[in-house]
Protein backbone atom coordinates (compact mmCIF):
# COMPACT_ATOMS: atom_id res chain seq x y z
CA UNK A 1 0.00 0.00 0.00
CA UNK A 2 2.75 2.34 0.89
CA UNK A 3 4.46 4.64 -1.80
CA UNK A 4 7.98 4.37 -3.29
CA UNK A 5 9.45 6.91 -1.23
CA UNK A 6 11.97 7.46 -3.82
CA UNK A 7 9.61 8.34 -6.58
CA UNK A 8 8.98 11.72 -3.60
CA UNK A 9 11.16 14.10 -6.45
CA UNK A 10 8.59 12.78 -9.17
CA UNK A 11 5.85 15.29 -9.88
CA UNK A 12 2.39 13.91 -9.00
CA UNK A 13 1.59 15.92 -12.33
CA UNK A 14 1.26 13.45 -15.75
CA UNK A 15 4.77 14.31 -17.46
CA UNK A 16 3.27 15.19 -21.12
CA UNK A 17 4.80 18.33 -21.31
CA UNK A 18 8.69 18.99 -21.66
CA UNK A 19 8.34 21.71 -19.11
CA UNK A 20 10.53 24.90 -19.23
CA UNK A 21 12.29 25.21 -15.56
CA UNK A 22 10.24 28.26 -15.38
CA UNK A 23 7.49 28.91 -12.72
CA UNK A 24 5.17 31.50 -13.42
CA UNK A 25 2.96 33.31 -10.93
CA UNK A 26 1.74 36.66 -12.21
CA UNK A 27 0.48 38.30 -15.56
CA UNK A 28 -0.41 41.87 -16.51
CA UNK A 29 -0.60 42.92 -20.11
CA UNK A 30 2.37 42.03 -22.42
CA UNK A 31 4.52 40.69 -19.00
CA UNK A 32 4.83 37.77 -16.70
CA UNK A 33 6.43 37.35 -13.75
CA UNK A 34 8.14 34.05 -12.09
CA UNK A 35 8.63 32.81 -8.44
CA UNK A 36 11.19 34.84 -7.84
CA UNK A 37 9.67 38.04 -8.68
CA UNK A 38 11.65 38.49 -12.17
CA UNK A 39 9.66 39.78 -14.86
CA UNK A 40 9.69 38.10 -18.64
CA UNK A 41 8.44 39.88 -21.47
CA UNK A 42 5.32 37.31 -22.87
CA UNK A 43 5.80 37.07 -26.66
CA UNK A 44 3.73 33.90 -26.49
CA UNK A 45 0.27 34.99 -25.40
CA UNK A 46 -0.25 31.33 -23.58
CA UNK A 47 0.23 30.21 -26.86
CA UNK A 48 -2.45 32.61 -28.70
CA UNK A 49 -4.79 32.65 -26.10
CA UNK A 50 -3.94 35.91 -24.09
CA UNK A 51 -4.42 37.83 -27.51
CA UNK A 52 -5.17 41.25 -25.39
CA UNK A 53 -2.48 40.69 -22.93
CA UNK A 54 -2.71 38.91 -19.24
CA UNK A 55 -5.80 39.87 -17.87
CA UNK A 56 -7.49 42.27 -19.69
CA UNK A 57 -9.72 45.13 -17.27
CA UNK A 58 -12.34 45.13 -19.75
CA UNK A 59 -12.90 41.21 -19.38
CA UNK A 60 -11.72 41.59 -15.71
CA UNK A 61 -14.72 43.54 -15.12
CA UNK A 62 -17.17 41.11 -16.77
CA UNK A 63 -15.91 38.36 -15.72
CA UNK A 64 -15.91 39.84 -11.77
CA UNK A 65 -19.47 40.65 -12.27
CA UNK A 66 -20.57 36.54 -13.75
CA UNK A 67 -18.82 35.81 -10.43
CA UNK A 68 -21.08 37.63 -8.16
CA UNK A 69 -24.22 36.59 -10.28
CA UNK A 70 -23.57 32.89 -11.02
CA UNK A 71 -20.76 30.58 -11.37
CA UNK A 72 -22.78 27.42 -13.57
CA UNK A 73 -25.98 26.47 -14.66
CA UNK A 74 -26.82 23.67 -17.25
CA UNK A 75 -27.52 23.46 -20.70
CA UNK A 76 -31.25 22.73 -19.70
CA UNK A 77 -31.86 26.42 -19.22
CA UNK A 78 -31.32 29.94 -21.51
CA UNK A 79 -28.00 31.13 -20.54
CA UNK A 80 -28.13 34.90 -21.06
CA UNK A 81 -23.97 35.41 -21.38
CA UNK A 82 -23.96 32.31 -24.12
CA UNK A 83 -27.09 33.97 -25.71
CA UNK A 84 -25.27 37.35 -26.20
CA UNK A 85 -21.76 35.39 -27.41
CA UNK A 86 -23.61 33.75 -30.56
CA UNK A 87 -25.66 36.62 -31.15
CA UNK A 88 -21.57 38.56 -31.45
CA UNK A 89 -20.07 35.82 -33.44
CA UNK A 90 -22.75 35.05 -35.85
CA UNK A 91 -23.09 38.97 -36.38
CA UNK A 92 -19.42 39.20 -37.14
CA UNK A 93 -18.83 36.54 -39.26
CA UNK A 94 -20.41 33.96 -41.99
CA UNK A 95 -21.72 31.43 -39.42
CA UNK A 96 -25.64 31.55 -38.72
CA UNK A 97 -25.49 29.24 -35.01
CA UNK A 98 -22.65 28.18 -32.67
CA UNK A 99 -22.10 25.08 -30.95
CA UNK A 100 -19.98 26.00 -27.35
CA UNK A 101 -17.73 23.49 -25.65
CA UNK A 102 -14.33 24.43 -23.67
CA UNK A 103 -11.72 23.52 -25.80
CA UNK A 104 -9.57 23.62 -29.66
CA UNK A 105 -9.89 19.81 -29.78
CA UNK A 106 -13.29 19.41 -28.41
CA UNK A 107 -14.21 22.22 -31.09
CA UNK A 108 -13.12 20.31 -33.93
CA UNK A 109 -15.05 16.65 -32.52
CA UNK A 110 -18.27 19.01 -33.27
CA UNK A 111 -16.98 19.94 -36.48
CA UNK A 112 -16.33 16.53 -37.53
CA UNK A 113 -19.59 15.25 -35.90
CA UNK A 114 -21.85 17.68 -37.70
CA UNK A 115 -19.94 17.21 -41.19
CA UNK A 116 -21.09 13.42 -40.66
CA UNK A 117 -24.72 13.90 -39.83
CA UNK A 118 -24.92 17.22 -42.07
CA UNK A 119 -24.30 13.94 -45.38
CA UNK A 120 -26.77 11.55 -43.54
CA UNK A 121 -29.45 13.72 -42.67
CA UNK A 122 -29.47 17.07 -44.89
CA UNK A 123 -27.53 15.57 -48.08
CA UNK A 124 -28.87 12.19 -47.23
CA UNK A 125 -25.82 10.33 -48.56
CA UNK A 126 -23.49 7.92 -46.79
CA UNK A 127 -20.23 9.99 -47.02
CA UNK A 128 -18.56 10.43 -43.58
CA UNK A 129 -15.15 11.23 -44.65
CA UNK A 130 -12.85 14.41 -43.51
CA UNK A 131 -9.78 15.33 -45.74
CA UNK A 132 -7.09 17.27 -43.75
CA UNK A 133 -3.93 18.35 -44.44
CA UNK A 134 -0.34 17.33 -43.85
CA UNK A 135 1.68 19.12 -41.12
CA UNK A 136 -1.88 20.25 -39.72
CA UNK A 137 -2.35 20.30 -36.14
CA UNK A 138 -6.42 19.61 -34.78
CA UNK A 139 -6.16 18.65 -31.47
CA UNK A 140 -5.37 15.59 -29.05
CA UNK A 141 -8.58 13.73 -28.78
CA UNK A 142 -8.90 10.14 -30.71
CA UNK A 143 -10.82 11.76 -33.85
CA UNK A 144 -9.03 14.94 -33.51
CA UNK A 145 -5.60 13.32 -33.43
CA UNK A 146 -6.65 11.53 -36.55
CA UNK A 147 -7.55 14.37 -38.31
CA UNK A 148 -3.88 15.64 -37.18
CA UNK A 149 -1.80 15.62 -40.43
CA UNK A 150 1.19 14.74 -38.26
CA UNK A 151 2.29 10.69 -37.38
CA UNK A 152 4.33 12.05 -34.12
CA UNK A 153 1.00 13.03 -32.68
CA UNK A 154 -0.23 9.74 -33.49
CA UNK A 155 2.42 7.13 -32.69
CA UNK A 156 1.03 5.07 -30.05
CA UNK A 157 -3.05 5.52 -30.19
CA UNK A 158 -3.88 2.78 -32.95
CA UNK A 159 -6.44 1.91 -34.07
CA UNK A 160 -6.83 5.57 -35.10
CA UNK A 161 -10.82 6.67 -35.66
CA UNK A 162 -11.36 6.01 -39.23
CA UNK A 163 -12.78 8.27 -41.76
CA UNK A 164 -9.62 11.04 -42.67
CA UNK A 165 -7.45 11.20 -45.50
CA UNK A 166 -4.50 13.72 -46.11
CA UNK A 167 -3.47 15.97 -49.09
CA UNK A 168 -0.32 17.63 -49.37
CA UNK A 169 -0.59 21.35 -47.69
CA UNK A 170 -1.00 23.82 -50.39
CA UNK A 171 -0.61 21.75 -53.10
CA UNK A 172 -2.03 22.85 -56.03
CA UNK A 173 -2.32 19.19 -58.22
CA UNK A 174 -3.09 17.05 -55.29
CA UNK A 175 -6.65 19.19 -54.90
CA UNK A 176 -7.54 16.91 -57.74
CA UNK A 177 -7.92 13.53 -56.09
CA UNK A 178 -9.91 15.40 -53.19
CA UNK A 179 -13.45 14.18 -53.96
CA UNK A 180 -14.21 10.71 -53.47
CA UNK A 181 -17.99 9.10 -53.21
CA UNK A 182 -17.20 8.96 -49.29
CA UNK A 183 -15.96 12.73 -48.77
CA UNK A 184 -17.93 15.31 -46.97
CA UNK A 185 -16.03 17.94 -45.71
CA UNK A 186 -12.28 19.31 -45.67
CA UNK A 187 -10.31 20.59 -42.27
CA UNK A 188 -8.06 22.93 -42.64
CA UNK A 189 -6.11 26.04 -41.07
CA UNK A 190 -5.31 28.85 -42.49
CA UNK A 191 -1.97 29.65 -41.05
CA UNK A 192 -0.77 26.50 -40.19
CA UNK A 193 0.45 27.32 -36.45
CA UNK A 194 2.00 24.26 -34.64
CA UNK A 195 2.94 22.69 -38.40
CA UNK A 196 5.80 25.61 -38.85
CA UNK A 197 3.64 29.01 -39.26
CA UNK A 198 2.82 28.55 -42.71
CA UNK A 199 -0.16 30.69 -44.77
CA UNK A 200 -2.43 29.12 -46.79
CA UNK A 201 -2.15 29.56 -50.64
CA UNK A 202 -4.55 31.89 -52.17
CA UNK A 203 -5.03 30.10 -55.74
CA UNK A 204 -4.45 26.93 -53.72
CA UNK A 205 -7.52 27.73 -51.20
CA UNK A 206 -9.68 29.82 -54.62
CA UNK A 207 -8.99 25.93 -56.20
CA UNK A 208 -10.03 24.06 -52.96
CA UNK A 209 -13.26 26.41 -52.16
CA UNK A 210 -14.68 26.23 -55.73
CA UNK A 211 -14.23 22.29 -55.62
CA UNK A 212 -15.69 21.90 -52.15
CA UNK A 213 -18.91 23.87 -53.26
CA UNK A 214 -19.22 22.27 -56.61
CA UNK A 215 -19.86 19.08 -54.90
CA UNK A 216 -21.14 19.22 -51.72
CA UNK A 217 -17.87 19.48 -49.70
CA UNK A 218 -18.15 21.40 -46.46
CA UNK A 219 -15.31 23.78 -45.96
CA UNK A 220 -14.27 24.00 -42.41
CA UNK A 221 -11.64 26.16 -41.27
CA UNK A 222 -10.01 25.31 -38.27
CA UNK A 223 -9.28 29.13 -36.66
CA UNK A 224 -7.95 28.35 -33.03
CA UNK A 225 -4.95 29.24 -33.46
CA UNK A 226 -5.32 32.23 -36.27
CA UNK A 227 -9.08 34.10 -34.60
CA UNK A 228 -10.01 36.56 -32.14
CA UNK A 229 -7.80 39.01 -34.50
CA UNK A 230 -4.16 37.31 -34.36
CA UNK A 231 -4.08 36.98 -38.33
CA UNK A 232 -4.71 40.92 -38.19
CA UNK A 233 -8.68 40.52 -39.11
CA UNK A 234 -11.22 39.09 -36.20
CA UNK A 235 -11.10 35.76 -38.15
CA UNK A 236 -8.19 34.89 -40.75
CA UNK A 237 -10.99 33.99 -43.31
CA UNK A 238 -11.82 37.13 -44.20
CA UNK A 239 -8.78 38.00 -45.47
CA UNK A 240 -9.57 34.75 -48.06
CA UNK A 241 -12.30 36.07 -49.78
CA UNK A 242 -13.99 32.57 -49.22
CA UNK A 243 -16.84 31.92 -46.87
CA UNK A 244 -16.24 28.83 -44.66
CA UNK A 245 -19.25 26.16 -43.74
CA UNK A 246 -17.50 25.56 -40.19
CA UNK A 247 -15.37 27.80 -38.27
CA UNK A 248 -13.86 26.40 -35.21
CA UNK A 249 -12.49 28.39 -32.07
CA UNK A 250 -10.79 28.64 -28.89
CA UNK A 251 -7.98 29.77 -27.40
CA UNK A 252 -8.06 33.24 -27.53
CA UNK A 253 -11.47 33.22 -27.69
CA UNK A 254 -11.95 33.92 -23.51
CA UNK A 255 -8.29 35.53 -23.29
CA UNK A 256 -7.65 33.13 -21.23
CA UNK A 257 -10.82 31.56 -19.33
CA UNK A 258 -11.16 28.07 -21.54
CA UNK A 259 -13.75 28.18 -24.24
CA UNK A 260 -14.10 26.57 -27.74
CA UNK A 261 -16.75 27.00 -30.68
CA UNK A 262 -18.00 25.55 -33.15
CA UNK A 263 -19.91 27.99 -35.67
CA UNK A 264 -21.64 26.85 -38.29
CA UNK A 265 -23.88 28.00 -41.48
CA UNK A 266 -27.86 27.50 -41.00
CA UNK A 267 -27.68 24.58 -43.95
CA UNK A 268 -25.28 22.47 -41.22
CA UNK A 269 -26.28 23.97 -38.43
CA UNK A 270 -30.13 22.29 -38.76
CA UNK A 271 -28.37 19.03 -39.02
CA UNK A 272 -27.48 19.26 -35.01
CA UNK A 273 -31.09 19.02 -33.26
CA UNK A 274 -31.92 18.09 -29.62
CA UNK A 275 -29.92 15.10 -28.43
CA UNK A 276 -27.13 15.40 -31.31
CA UNK A 277 -24.26 16.61 -29.15
CA UNK A 278 -23.75 18.35 -25.14
CA UNK A 279 -21.05 19.21 -23.15
CA UNK A 280 -21.64 19.72 -19.43
CA UNK A 281 -19.75 22.78 -19.34
CA UNK A 282 -19.90 24.22 -22.84
CA UNK A 283 -21.30 27.84 -23.05
CA UNK A 284 -20.47 28.10 -19.00
CA UNK A 285 -21.87 31.72 -18.12
CA UNK A 286 -18.19 32.53 -16.30
CA UNK A 287 -16.45 31.35 -19.61
CA UNK A 288 -19.12 33.39 -21.95
CA UNK A 289 -18.97 36.09 -19.94
CA UNK A 290 -14.79 36.83 -20.42
CA UNK A 291 -15.74 36.04 -24.27
CA UNK A 292 -18.49 38.76 -24.99
CA UNK A 293 -15.77 40.71 -23.34
CA UNK A 294 -13.64 40.05 -25.66
CA UNK A 295 -15.03 39.90 -28.50
CA UNK A 296 -16.57 43.21 -27.87
CA UNK A 297 -12.99 44.77 -27.59
CA UNK A 298 -12.73 43.53 -31.08
CA UNK A 299 -16.12 45.22 -32.38
CA UNK A 300 -16.22 48.44 -30.03
CA UNK A 301 -12.09 49.85 -29.81
CA UNK A 302 -9.55 50.09 -32.36
CA UNK A 303 -7.34 47.36 -30.76
CA UNK A 304 -7.04 45.83 -34.57
CA UNK A 305 -6.12 48.84 -36.33
CA UNK A 306 -3.43 49.65 -32.98
CA UNK A 307 -2.35 45.47 -34.15
CA UNK A 308 -1.92 46.18 -37.51
CA UNK A 309 -0.10 49.03 -36.62
CA UNK A 310 2.59 46.90 -34.83
CA UNK A 311 2.34 44.11 -37.19
CA UNK A 312 3.86 46.53 -39.70
CA UNK A 313 6.56 47.51 -37.69
CA UNK A 314 7.24 44.38 -36.47
CA UNK A 315 8.02 42.36 -39.96
CA UNK A 316 9.77 45.35 -41.57
CA UNK A 317 12.20 45.54 -38.79
CA UNK A 318 12.67 41.60 -38.71
CA UNK A 319 13.29 42.16 -42.19
CA UNK A 320 16.11 44.06 -41.49
CA UNK A 321 17.32 41.55 -39.20
CA UNK A 322 17.06 38.52 -41.97
CA UNK A 323 19.22 40.97 -44.27
CA UNK A 324 21.81 41.49 -41.69
CA UNK A 325 21.78 37.49 -39.50
CA UNK A 326 22.45 34.50 -42.01
CA UNK A 327 20.81 32.72 -39.32
CA UNK A 328 17.17 33.68 -40.19
CA UNK A 329 16.44 32.68 -43.57
CA UNK A 330 12.75 33.55 -43.71
CA UNK A 331 10.56 35.72 -41.54
CA UNK A 332 6.47 34.52 -42.44
CA UNK A 333 3.08 34.59 -41.06
CA UNK A 334 -0.06 36.93 -40.60
CA UNK A 335 -0.51 39.68 -38.38
CA UNK A 336 0.84 38.48 -35.12
CA UNK A 337 1.24 35.20 -35.90
CA UNK A 338 4.68 35.20 -36.62
CA UNK A 339 7.23 32.44 -37.72
CA UNK A 340 11.08 33.53 -38.09
CA UNK A 341 12.62 30.43 -40.13
CA UNK A 342 16.19 29.87 -38.47
CA UNK A 343 19.02 28.03 -39.42
CA UNK A 344 19.74 26.30 -36.10
CA UNK A 345 17.37 24.69 -33.85
CA UNK A 346 14.77 26.87 -33.09
CA UNK A 347 14.95 25.64 -29.17
CA UNK A 348 18.41 26.74 -28.60
CA UNK A 349 16.86 31.01 -29.86
CA UNK A 350 14.30 30.23 -27.66
CA UNK A 351 16.41 29.00 -24.41
CA UNK A 352 18.59 31.53 -24.74
CA UNK A 353 16.04 34.02 -25.14
CA UNK A 354 14.77 33.35 -21.75
CA UNK A 355 17.85 32.62 -19.98
CA UNK A 356 19.26 35.34 -21.26
CA UNK A 357 16.99 37.98 -22.01
CA UNK A 358 14.11 37.70 -20.21
CA UNK A 359 11.78 37.15 -23.33
CA UNK A 360 9.51 34.17 -24.03
CA UNK A 361 8.78 32.86 -27.36
CA UNK A 362 7.74 29.50 -28.93
CA UNK A 363 8.78 26.78 -31.56
CA UNK A 364 6.85 25.92 -34.73
CA UNK A 365 8.31 22.79 -35.55
CA UNK A 366 12.23 21.96 -35.45
CA UNK A 367 13.50 25.61 -37.05
CA UNK A 368 10.67 27.92 -36.98
CA UNK A 369 10.80 30.27 -33.82
CA UNK A 370 7.19 31.39 -33.02
CA UNK A 371 6.31 34.81 -31.78
CA UNK A 372 3.13 35.49 -30.76
CA UNK A 373 3.17 38.80 -29.24
CA UNK A 374 -0.21 40.10 -27.22
CA UNK A 375 -2.41 42.07 -30.04
CA UNK A 376 -1.99 44.86 -27.23
CA UNK A 377 1.81 45.13 -27.54
CA UNK A 378 3.10 48.88 -28.01
CA UNK A 379 6.15 49.79 -29.84
CA UNK A 380 7.96 50.20 -26.59
CA UNK A 381 7.19 46.81 -26.27
CA UNK A 382 8.13 45.49 -29.48
CA UNK A 383 11.72 47.60 -29.61
CA UNK A 384 12.43 45.73 -26.61
CA UNK A 385 11.57 42.18 -28.06
CA UNK A 386 13.88 43.57 -31.22
CA UNK A 387 16.71 44.39 -28.85
CA UNK A 388 16.68 40.90 -26.93
CA UNK A 389 15.81 38.63 -30.49
CA UNK A 390 19.05 40.63 -32.30
CA UNK A 391 20.98 39.56 -28.95
CA UNK A 392 20.19 36.35 -29.32
CA UNK A 393 20.36 35.91 -32.76
CA UNK A 394 23.71 37.68 -32.91
CA UNK A 395 25.26 35.62 -30.53
C1 LIG B 1 -4.29 24.59 -30.16
C2 LIG B 1 -4.96 24.10 -31.36
C3 LIG B 1 -5.91 23.07 -31.32
C4 LIG B 1 -6.24 22.31 -30.06
O1 LIG B 1 -6.79 23.13 -29.08
P1 LIG B 1 -6.90 22.57 -27.57
O2 LIG B 1 -7.65 23.66 -26.84
O3 LIG B 1 -5.52 22.38 -27.07
O4 LIG B 1 -7.67 21.30 -27.61
C5 LIG B 1 -6.53 22.71 -32.51
N1 LIG B 1 -6.26 23.33 -33.67
C6 LIG B 1 -5.35 24.33 -33.74
C7 LIG B 1 -5.09 24.99 -35.05
C8 LIG B 1 -4.65 24.74 -32.60
O5 LIG B 1 -3.73 25.70 -32.70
Amino acid sequence: MSKDTNTTKLSPVMQTYNRFPLTLKKGKGSFVWDDNGEQYLDYTSGIATCNLGHIPEAVKTQVDSQLEQLWHCSNLYTIPTQEKLAQLLTENSCGDQVFFCNSGAEANEAAIKIARKYAKDVLGTDAYEVVTFSNSFHGRTLATLAATGQEKIQQGFAPLTPGFRYLAYNDTAALDSLVEKQTCAVLLELVQGEGGVVPADQVWLDKLATICKENNILLMVDEIQTGIGRTGTLFAYEQYGIEPDVITLAKGLGSGIPIGAMLAKEHVAKAFTPGSHGSTFGGNPVATAAAVATIQQFTETNVLEKSNQIADYLYEQLQKLQAKYEVIEAVRGKGLLIGIVTKGQAIEYVTKAREDHHLLILVAGPNVVRVLPPLTTSKQEVDQFLKAIEAVFSE
